[in-house]
């Protein structure tokens, strides 16, 4: 039998290879292949469809986070909130800044636990970066009070949690600026690189389109030291047709979600807990299980592929060393990374590769 994969991005091209591959076409005949016409497009097409006055494409959803903290003025001195249990990019986007990223334990939904951030307040606190993990929403009205109490700034993470809503309003809005990755696995995925960022800023707006370009918006009258992150041509056509799709897509993930609530039954394994106040779009669906290790081995043995998201917490990777923690700093984070496995989610994948997967979890013991 055909092993299932964590993911299969082969099925989300074909779902729509016709669009896709004029979009390409069009695109190549066109001469035109960065910062023309169809970023224009997409800019619009994706501010429009979060719901936030503009939209600036950018080369991938790290620098969208590094110019997203940049164009608030988070520098050298400052100190950030972010939740422990995120990706790595969250943290770089903070630091690569000069910023200190100040982490806070998740909560039960593995979100940002909004009862302690008033513990990690210091006067060097500037701002709050909350990631929608695993593409749940965290709990945003929850932390908007938060900011506008202390006079934070606040940036989302919607690397994997592209329309996911909270209280009706979707994920990216809530902050000063919501970045957005579009990597091919994301739930808004293009077929290389790319980013965005949303915001209701013209100022920010301003700001980053003139960071992603040399610092330039004047051709070669440079004003302040930038870099070159754009989103090229080809990318935001393919994206403007995903775009389109974005509901039914975002639905299937979620009935796919439910085909799994509704079928794995194992005293040994913990399903994704949705809080009530959130919408979870199913980037991923990230169960949890004491045997972790034994769990996913066994599952290999069965053909089915699974994922650890993420095994080393930031605070315990090289990378932060200098940070100066070590094991046991931060236990729920550290406990999730232990305990955490992704099992195979994407559009397209089958009720019969579903069926395997429920199957064999349900033989776990
Ligand atoms: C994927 C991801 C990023 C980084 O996006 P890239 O496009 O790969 O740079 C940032 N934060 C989170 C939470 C992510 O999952």
């Amino acid at each position: 039998m055909e092993k299932i994969m964590t993911n299969r991005l082969d099925r989300g091209f074909y779902k729509y290879q016709a669009e896709f591959e004029e979009a390409a076409l069009r695109t190549l005949r066109s001469g035109w292949y960065i910062m023309g016409k169809e970023l224009e497009s997409f800019e619009k097409n994706f501010a429009e469809y979060t719901g936030s006055k503009y939209s600036v494409g950018v080369a991938n959803g790290l620098d969208a986070l590094i110019l997203g903290c940049r164009a608030l003025g988070i520098g050298k001195g400052d100190e950030v909130l972010v939740q422990a249990n995120t990706y790595i990019a969250s943290i770089m986007g903070i630091s690569i800044n000069g910023a200190t990223p100040v982490f806070v334990e998740p909560d039960d939904y593995y979100q940002i636990d909004v009862n302690k951030l008033e513990d990690k307040l210091t006067e060097k606190t500037k701002a709050v970066m909350v990631v929608h993990l695993y593409g749940q929403s965290a709990n945003m009205s929850a932390i908007v009070d938060f900011c506008k109490k202390h006079n934070l700034k606040l940036i989302e993470d919607c690397a994997q949690s592209h329309g996911s809503m909270h209280e009706g309003k979707m994920t990216g809005t809530f902050g000063d600026v919501g970045c957005f990755s579009f990597y091919p696995s994301k739930n808004l995925g293009c077929f290389g690189d790319g980013g965005a960022i949303v915001t209701d800023s013209e100022e920010i707006r301003d700001k980053i389109k003139m960071l992603r370009n040399y610092g330039s918006k004047v051709r070669y009258y440079n004003e302040e030291v930038g870099v070159n992150s754009r989103l090229d041509e080809i990318q935001a056509a393919l994206l403007s047709v995903r775009l389109s799709h974005m509901e039914e897509l975002t639905m299937e993930r979620k009935d796919i979600a439910k085909y799994y609530y509704d079928g794995i039954n194992n005293d040994l394994i913990e399903l994704p807990k949705v809080a009530d106040y959130a919408d979870h779009v199913f980037h991923q669906f990230v169960i949890r299980c004491e045997e972790r290790d034994r769990l996913s081995k066994y599952l290999d043995g069965e053909g089915i592929g699974t994922i650890i998201h993420y095994p080393i917490p930031p605070h315990m990777s090289e990378a932060y060393a200098y940070l100066g923690f070590s094991k046991g700093d931060f236990p729920i984070t550290e406990k999730y990374a232990d305990t955490v496995l992704s099992i195979p989610i994407y559009n397209g994948i089958t009720r019969e590769e579903q069926d395997r997967v429920i199957t064999a979890l349900n033989a776990f013991k």
